[in-house]
């Protein structure tokens, strides 16, 4: 495992994402955590957000397309 964090920079793109997802992936998985429908336009096929990949807990709901907005 590669220590990113000795060389006192921010976190490499993409793994604090990845582990967010699996959390999520989990969560839903044990029925801990209820897929919702887009918070945005209500479509009911969903992706996990996380504003805060430090709370992989917390999630929104968003369908690809107004996902895709939120990330620009
Ligand atoms: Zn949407
Ligand atoms: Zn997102």
């Amino acid at each position: 495992m590669r220590d990113w964090r000795a060389r006192g920079r921010e976190k490499p793109p993409g793994l604090a994402e990845s582990r967010a997802r699996a959390v999520v992936s989990m969560a839903l998985h044990r029925g801990t955590i209820k897929r919702g429908s887009c918070e945005r336009c209500g479509a009911a096929k969903v992706e996990a957000h996380h504003d805060d990949y430090t709370k992989p807990r917390q999630v929104r709901w968003l369908c690809r397309a107004c996902h895709k907005h939120i990330h620009f």
